[in-house]
């Protein structure tokens, strides 16, 4: 074996079937090696009676391939790769889950990082500002994070366009290589990441751990490929011309993204922009940056250069909205709620940025009476649960066909009732935290709304008893059985409240599901593929699910109809996004036309 092993090694290694590496004497390992061998399996035996080598054995222990605890039937497809979560981090404690390795507790408090990161060093901001991020599940303080203000923005994409040429014309077999190292590294670093989007956002740790992290690597590998087939296309023009079209990077990108998926979200925003060649300045939502400020850390250790990738956490007033209007930018990518989107919109004008917008839902899963009813309440309860319902696509309408509306109501209330609400750190928990106290209260408003409006409570809209969630900020599963007309059914309220609205038949089903301003996302349940393809073409949303719900593969773009956006996330439409064209004229002849010459 050679004295130094590379990542590319170990992976040559496994695609030979080898799952032993032996290390001797003189063997030195990347850490890019040490993660590899991790990742595929590959164990480090040692071969030297002086080795200075790790010793043989466990070391690199191969992660476990079969994943765990989430409802089997509704994730199918949700994630491609279901996350296994097998190495124990000091304080985690590990109770027994069916088909997986769960990992719980808290991150380590003094291992976050909390700085702004510009140009590849760590800094406090200009003015010394810092914010708290605040644990939802207690309300107490986690840690500080530096503040972003204007001054630290203007710094920072100042670096982001110094970074920009180098980028821009690296190699992209380069330049690929080190997006699909930040994958790995992302992948290797699963179990502190997911400890700490657990903590930052109140969401349950399983989820974190099965549904964020995945969705997290994916896109970066998904786009590292791409980067080698950016291309353009040659016109059909007379032979005397050359006429070509050539995609180039837009320049400095300002990401602005919410609370709910940071890290999610960066990632998929992030690995499009810079796979295209572009630089990137991330303002991190004030409300749960930590995992942001990580990404910052992993695509340093990756080898981004400094300056390509900067993460600033700040406010939306100051930071976002300075970021938003700064002349340095080319372009923001932002996903948030339709109300600032329109701010972004308006501040974007100022320098004709290009804007894209991924903004808020109230998006319907219809279930017809030909469905697997069982099917569709599975996947209705999950689509409006998951992550406490702070999910742009959550179903918050469930429309259902009135023969078994009552039988729906019923199961899907039963259903409901068997979530276990509780602390985002412990495995067992499936529903976790509102994000803040003002979040809580705004829902708990809706409540109080949707019974002013006449809609009938059928579960939930109360704080769970648990007195170890008395600090935090819970509400119950909640079900509202309503009409579409109400604000319940209307209005984005961002948490576990389903409003579910009989119908009849085919037409009312689409007349009801497009009787809203918003158009990200929606279900289809029944067993006639000749009306899931019906339906599916006259919804207004982006993205419809048959016989699923909330399924987002790297590969599929992501976008809203209506006042749910412009522009997408994921698949090669997001790519496009990041991209300007340019056409380019050669006169190949050896005529030239004197327009003034007679
Ligand atoms: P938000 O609009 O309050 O904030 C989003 C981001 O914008 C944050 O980083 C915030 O600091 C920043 N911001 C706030 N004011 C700003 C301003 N004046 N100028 C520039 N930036 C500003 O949204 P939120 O509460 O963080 O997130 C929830 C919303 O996000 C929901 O409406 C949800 O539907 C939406 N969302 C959409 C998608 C999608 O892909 N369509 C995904 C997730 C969340």
């Amino acid at each position: 074996m050679k004295e130094f092993v590379t990542a590319d090694d170990i992976r040559a290694l496994a695609e030979q079937g080898e799952r032993e590496l032996m290390v001797r004497e003189h063997t030195t390992l990347t850490d890019a090696a040490l993660d590899a061998a991790r990742m595929h399996g590959v164990r480090l035996v040692e071969g030297g009676a002086t080795s200075q080598a790790q010793p043989a054995g466990d070391v690199v222990a191969a992660l476990p391939v079969t994943p765990g605890g989430l409802p089997a039937p509704a994730l199918a497809g949700l994630v491609r790769e279901q996350a296994p979560t097998g190495r124990r981090e000091q304080g985690g404690s590990r109770p027994s889950a069916p088909g997986g390795e769960p990992i719980e507790g808290l991150p380590d408090i003094g291992s976050l990082q909390t700085k702004l990161m510009i140009d590849g060093t760590w800094s406090d901001a200009a003015g010394g500002e810092t914010v708290p991020t605040i644990d939802p599940a207690t309300n107490r303080t986690i840690v500080d994070v530096a503040a972003a203000g204007p001054e630290d923005i203007d710094r920072a994409v100042r670096a982001a366009r110094e970074a920009l040429p180098a980028w821009r014309d690296m190699a992209p077999e380069k330049r690929s290589r080190i997006l699909l190292r930040i994958a790995e590294l992302i992948e290797a670093d699963r179990d502190r990441l997911a400890r700490i989007e657990s903590q930052d956002v109140g969401k349950p740790i399983r989820e974190a751990a099965l549904v964020d992290l995945p969705a997290c690597w994916d896109p970066w590998r998904f786009y590292q490929g791409l980067v080698r087939v950016i291309d353009g296309r040659v016109l059909a023009m007379p032979t005397s011309s050359l006429d070509y079209v050539r995609k180039e990077p837009m320049g400095v990108v300002g990401m602005i993204i919410p609370w709910n998926f940071p890290l999610h979200i960066a990632c998929r925003k992030g690995s499009a922009a810079l796979a295209a060649g572009n630089t990137v300045v991330l303002k991190a939502p004030e409300l749960a940056p930590l995992t942001c400020l990580e990404l910052g850390r992993i695509a340093l250790e990756a080898g981004l250069p400094p300056g390509v990738l900067n993460v600033v956490p700040g406010l939306g007033a100051t930071a976002g909205a300075a970021l938003a209007e700064h002349p340095g930018v080319d372009k923001i990518a932002f996903t948030g709620s339709t109300v600032t989107g329109r701010t972004v919109m308006r501040a974007g004008a100022g320098t004709i940025k290009r804007v894209s917008l991924e903004l808020g839902g109230k998006s319907p899963s219809i279930v017809f009476a030909d469905a697997d009813l069982e099917r569709a309440v599975i996947g209705s309860v999950f689509g409006i649960y998951l992550a406490q319902g702070e999910v742009c696509s959550a179903g918050s309408r469930v429309l259902v066909e009135r023969p078994v509306y009552d039988e729906f109501v019923r199961r899907f209330a039963d259903k409901a009732a068997g979530i276990r609400v509780g602390m985002p750190h412990r495995w067992s928990t499936q529903l976790g935290a509102l994000i803040n106290e003002r979040q809580c209260q705004r829902v708990y408003e809706y409540v109080e709304i949707g019974k002013a409006e006449g809609a009938t409570v059928v579960a939930g809209g109360v704080r769970p008893s648990d007195p170890e969630l008395a600090g935090g900020n819970f509400i119950e599963p909640t079900i509202f059985a309503g009409t579409n007309d109400m604000r319940i059914a209307q209005e984005e309220i961002f948490g576990p409240v389903v409003v579910i609205v009989p119908f009849d038949g085919e037409d009312e089903a689409v007349r009801i599901a497009n009787d809203v301003r918003y158009g990200l996302a929606a279900g289809i349940w029944t067993s006639d593929v000749g009306r899931a393809h019906r339906v599916a073409h006259r919804l207004e949303a982006g993205s419809i699910w048959v016989n699923q719900y909330g399924v987002y593969p790297s590969e599929a773009p992501f976008g809203g109809y209506k006042e749910s956006g412009t522009g997408y996330d994921l698949g090669l439409e997001s790519l496009s996004e990041y991209l300007e064209t340019k056409n380019i004229h050669l006169n190949i002849g050896t005529d030239t036309l004197d327009w003034y010459g007679s």
